[in-house]
């Protein structure tokens, strides 16, 4: 079956080219600390031998800035950087690497009287010297403040206008080379989300991606209804599939991302399993360079298995691996955890109920929700 894919511009990302008629891309991004050269090149090259087209890795400070470097001596990967609040690391990491993401909604964390405006431009420019291409990821768990406020309650229009806007502001700039992706944990809300985008800005390519989509196979259906939906419409130039695995089976997120896209290219859809809106759901996030205690992932896999008890009941619990986006990330969930070194932090809804040790976490998320269930029947 051939789809017909959106008449979008090409943008190079190193050695590949995304959107026009370029074949859908593949990315996924590292979880071991940047730092850790050895560790973080082992995966890289392990994500690149599974064919990523693309591999993201985080940077928070100057020592993973120049821990980049010597990273990007030791792979022939096409490297994306995840600028995260820092965005004046940009001109310390674009020597090194094929593309630039910064989120819209991190860039208000430094230098609070600088305009955005100045900021992209800034950013722009680095790109520009680098031969780098740029992501607009726009986040639901870190959307702009200033969006946020401006559109009420309203889930999306505050995604939607963060990414048209900052797509205006690097276009009258001059520089088109960029992609867009508008995540949502829910991939209802990430299908409305980018096909408004792309009723709107047809010609930009659009990175997708279900955040958060959590451990397999829940995290693979999730993403799978999105992408069928959105890539089966034309829309889609590059995926990145977000699962809850340990380290060594990050790989994983490359060959699903292939599977889904080769289904989807061969009429095989499978969105009619639909999710069940009143059915458990725990969101997890794919873990990064920010987890401070590897025993995240188990423990996302554990408080799967200990809430399989409350299966039929519409409840969602958010298990997110660092304290930086764990509390913002967790907002929208009714019971939401976030790993420390030592300890994690467990919520009710917005309210903080303290934080607790890895071997006591699991019977206080048990005692609190048995009493949503009981207060909700
Ligand atoms: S919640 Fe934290 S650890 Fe998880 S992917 Fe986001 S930044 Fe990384």
């Amino acid at each position: 079956m051939s789809i017909r894919r959106n008449p979008t511009r090409s943008v190079r990302i190193g050695s590949i080219h995304v959107g026009a008629e370029h074949p859908i891309a593949v990315q996924s991004m590292t979880a071991t600390q940047t730092q850790n050269i050895d560790a973080t090149v082992a995966q890289v090259n392990a994500l690149h031998a599974a064919g990523a087209d693309v591999v993201r890795i985080a940077v928070d400070s100057d020592k993973d800035a120049h821990a980049l470097a010597d990273i990007r001596r030791q792979t022939k990967a096409n490297l994306s950087v995840d600028l995260q609040e820092n965005y004046r690391l940009a001109e310390l990491v674009a020597p090194h690497v094929d593309k630039l993401r910064y989120n819209p909604g991190h860039l208000y964390h430094h230098e609070k009287t600088r305009p955005w405006q100045d900021k992209v431009a800034y950013l722009a420019g680095v790109a520009k010297e680098h031969d780098c291409a740029i992501r607009v990821g726009v986040n639901c768990g870190s959307v702009d403040p200033a969006m946020k406020a401006k559109y009420g309650g309203d889930e999306i229009a505050p995604i939607l206008q963060s990414g048209l806007e900052h797509c205006e502001r690097l276009e009258s700039l001059g520089f088109t080379r960029f992609v867009v992706s508008l995540k949502d944990s829910d991939p209802a809300t990430v299908v409305e989300i980018n096909q408004r985008f792309a009723q709107r800005r047809p010609e930009i390519p659009l990175h997708l991606g279900v955040t958060e989509a959590g451990l397999p196979p829940e995290g693979i259906i999730k993403t799978r209804i999105a992408f069928e939906q959105l890539i089966g419409r034309g829309i889609g130039d590059t995926i990145r599939v977000s699962l809850t695995v340990p380290n060594p089976r990050k790989p994983e997120e490359i060959a699903v991302g292939r599977e889904i896209i080769e289904d989807i290219q061969a009429g095989r859809l499978r969105s009619v399993v639909a999710l069940d809106p009143n059915s458990l759901n725990i969101i997890s996030c794919p873990s990064c360079s920010r987890v401070e205690n590897e025993a995240f992932v188990e423990l996302a896999q554990d408080v799967k298995r200990m809430t399989e008890y409350a299966k039929n009941h519409a409840i969602t619990i958010a298990v997110m691996g660092c304290r930086v986006n764990g509390p913002g990330e967790t907002d929208d969930a009714d019971l939401g955890l976030w790993c420390g070194p030592n300890r994690v932090n467990l919520k009710r809804g917005q309210e903080s109920l303290g934080a607790f040790t890895y071997d006591t976490i699991l019977d206080r998320l048990r005692i609190e929700l048995d009493q949503l269930i009981q207060q909700r029947s």
